[in-house]
């Protein structure tokens, strides 16, 4: 199965969103995805172009509101492979409160962050993860807010998997994102991909000097095993986040003990939810909605 859209993408030559767009085709193959079933949802910006370029379902929507777009489409089909690709203002600026929404929900989706610090759509603005004090060449001064750290904010709101790559390493991307995929429960993979015409600085020799992997360490093991184990291994996640100067690549936190939204809803609500879904319930009998507008806002109301 051949997962590549003919289209060439329109990326200036040399930008990391390549890799991303590759190691995204690698793991499809791999897991031998069902186009049919498998939606890639996008906002606006170079990296929300990728759907573009993959034969699969896809939407590619407004700015910033790729993730409750894609939330919808998987509570309303939960049958459904949901993945998010988007650049770091489109979702941790414009974007960022639906981050904190979805991770307390823990829906079981995939969101890929495609990390170039800058808007490259719009030629090379200060996005959210540009650190202080940096001044890419489309600025006329330096950088005078501080950069949020995405993963951060992504575990504080509830991710149940959370990851780091690095784009020009298309084999260890691969590798992020397929786990990202498998894994039950939101999951967010950040990969560093730098925007070879905007972003001067946070180049590829930039990242080459700080990036390590955390597989070359033993003894690091993200994955929570028992709900007693949290505490110590978000702590060790937040530690290795918050290394000044240091981007750890890898797998930083993983936990599948957490019920989805999905499981919850059909403990709490419904139980026939996950096997009826919205989406596969009939709406209409003889050209007239099925649906009794009236009680369902007064249940709802109540
Ligand atoms: Fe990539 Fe930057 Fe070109 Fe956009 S402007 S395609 S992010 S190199
Ligand atoms: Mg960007």
């Amino acid at each position: 199965q051949d997962y590549k859209w003919t289209k060439p993408p329109e990326w200036c030559p040399g930008c990391g969103h390549f890799g991303i767009l590759q190691a995204l085709l690698q793991v499809f193959a791999e897991l031998d995805m069902d186009p049919s079933r498998t939606v890639l949802v996008s906002g606006i910006g170079c990296s929300s172009r990728l759907p573009h370029y993959v034969r699969t379902i896809s939407a590619h929507t407004i700015h910033g509101r790729a993730i409750p777009f894609a939330i919808g489409l998987k509570l309303a089909n939960p049958n459904l492979e949901v993945m998010v690709v988007g650049g770091d203002g489109d979702l941790f600026a414009i974007g960022g409160n639906h981050i904190l929404g979805a991770g307390r929900r823990n829906v079981d989706f995939t969101v890929i962050l495609m990390d170039n610090a800058v808007y490259g759509l719009t030629r090379g603005q200060a996005g959210p993860t540009l650190p202080l004090g940096l001044q890419p060449k489309a600025l006329s001064k330096p950088n005078p807010q501080a950069d949020l750290n995405p993963l951060l904010i992504a575990l504080a709101s509830g991710f149940t998997f959370i990851a780091r790559s690095y784009s020009y390493d298309i084999k260890y991307t691969a590798k992020m994102i397929k786990e990202a995929i498998l894994h039950k429960g939101s999951a967010i993979v950040q990969v560093f991909s730098p925007c070879v015409t905007y972003n001067n600085i946070m180049t590829r020799e930039w990242y080459e000097k700080r990036v390590y992997k955390l597989d070359d360490d033993p003894t690091w093991d993200p994955v929570v095993h028992d709900e007693r184990e949290d505490y110590e291994k978000k702590k060790r996640a937040i530690e290795k986040i918050l290394e000044p100067d240091r981007f750890a690549l890898g797998v930083l936190y993983k936990n599948e003990l957490v019920p989805t939204f999905e499981e919850r809803y059909s403990a709490m609500y419904d139980p026939n939810y996950l096997r009826l879904p919205p989406a596969l319930q009939p709406v209409e009998k003889d050209g007239r909605s099925v649906v009794d507008f009236y009680k369902l806002m007064s249940d709802r109301l109540l």
